[in-house]
């Protein structure tokens, strides 16, 4: 019997379900005349912002990565100054602080949430620490009031990397809104995504945000004079156009997410494999399902054999890769961070995805399962 292909993830079946008002939102741009930085730009902002609540503003730049630069510098961050983060995170959270000129330190997380663990925060943390960039990794909101707490004894700014986290709350309150400042990407296999890239910072600081507005377009002012040397970062019209179109869905699409992540943990609850974290009081966006194993590398090879697609988030952590050699700080004693890099899986998830694929996925688990004992 020959089954069809599970994707581990599906930015096309996305476009597909939203197609007529994607269309009519690029109609707009195209016959508009004007295609970066438009009224289409403002608008998104405007509406992202208020998605956050009342007094929040945001700034659309070109991706997720210079958000994090562009935050960074906004806040009156700058070179050689340092940044608590993790390194257990896309590779895109420490190269963004670096663009900025700071220095990353790291700290380990915590085997439950996955996200920064605030107790290692007093060993990592230095006079020469300015700032903490806090992920909220696979749509896992991190412990912000904890991480706070500790923010604000130290003097240090916190900005929220919640490129996997659009619409994940602590209570009512959603994640982005904790810090000085978020940033968001739109990467298109983000729960927000574009058809391209585009990113964007949050804040409720109107001197960050127009920091932030004349950064991503070489440091102008509104005389087109540059006053602090800036980037070329800019949302364009089109992607924002599309992102309009479809942040009305965010929450019904995170919702979908969230009820094939039960199904999973439902049927996946008596294995062996150890289960995403989800606290009562909080919302977790789901942007990954991300179980683990003993043998994960096992378990990734027989779904492939099923055709289930799977990926790892993230295979080896940022302090390790080729790259980041012999150069960074706080790379010691990041035992949690290099275990779970040999047994994380992230499981097919994606609003569209059919539920029969969750079952066909969790039978193929559990029946390799059987074959181990
Ligand atoms: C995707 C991602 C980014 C960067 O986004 P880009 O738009 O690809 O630059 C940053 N941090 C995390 C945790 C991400 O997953």
């Amino acid at each position: 019997m020959s089954e069809s292909l599970v994707l581990s993830s599906d930015p096309g079946a996305s476009f597909t379900t939203k197609e007529a008002t994607i269309r009519a939102a690029l109609d707009r741009v195209l016959v508009s005349g004007w295609y970066v930085l438009g009224k289409e730009v403002e608008a998104f902002e405007e509406e992202f912002a208020t998605f956050h609540g009342k007094g929040f503003r945001s700034v659309g730049v070109g991706n997720g990565t210079d958000a994090i630069t562009l935050a960074l510098l906004s806040l009156g961050l700058g070179q050689g100054e340092e940044v608590v983060t993790v390194s257990h995170t896309a590779v895109a959270t420490v190269a963004g602080i670096e663009q900025a000129g700071c220095v990353p330190v790291f700290v380990d997380v915590d085997p439950r949430t996955r996200c920064l663990n605030p107790e290692e925060l007093p060993t990592a943390t230095s006079q020469e620490t300015k700032a903490i960039v806090v992920v909220h990794l696979y749509g896992q909101p991190a412990p912000m009031p904890e991480i706070l707490r500790f923010a604000r004894t130290r003097g240090l700014l916190v900005v929220e990397d919640c490129a996997q986290a659009h619409g994940a709350r602590i209570g009512e309150q959603k994640v982005g809104t904790f810090g000085d400042a978020a940033t968001f990407s739109f990467y298109p296999t983000k729960n927000l995504g574009a058809l391209g890239d585009g990113g964007t910072i949050l804040t409720a600081d109107k001197a960050v945000a127009d920091e932030a507005r004349s950064l991503r377009q070489y440091g102008w002012n509104d005389r087109r004079e540059s006053l602090t040397a800036g980037i070329n970062s800019r949302l364009d019209e089109l992607q924002a156009a599309i992102l309009r179109a479809k942040l009305p869905e965010l929450e019904a699409d995170n919702e979908l997410r969230r009820s094939l992540a039960s199904r999973y943990l439902d049927r996946l609850g008596g294995s062996s494999l150890t289960l995403p974290f989800m606290a009562e009081e909080e919302t977790h966006a789901m942007h990954l399902f991300v179980v683990e194993s003993e043998n994960r590398d096992a378990l990734l090879a027989q779904l492939r054999k099923g055709g289930i697609g799977t990926a790892i988030h993230y295979p080896l952590p940022v302090h390790l890769q080729a790259a980041y050699q012999g150069r960074l700080r706080g790379t010691d004693d990041l035992q949690v961070t290099e275990t779970l890099g040999q047994r994380v899986l992230s499981l097919p998830l994606y609003p569209e995805l059919p539920t029969e694929a969750v079952e066909r996925t969790c039978k193929a688990i559990l029946e390799w399962e059987a074959t181990l004992t």
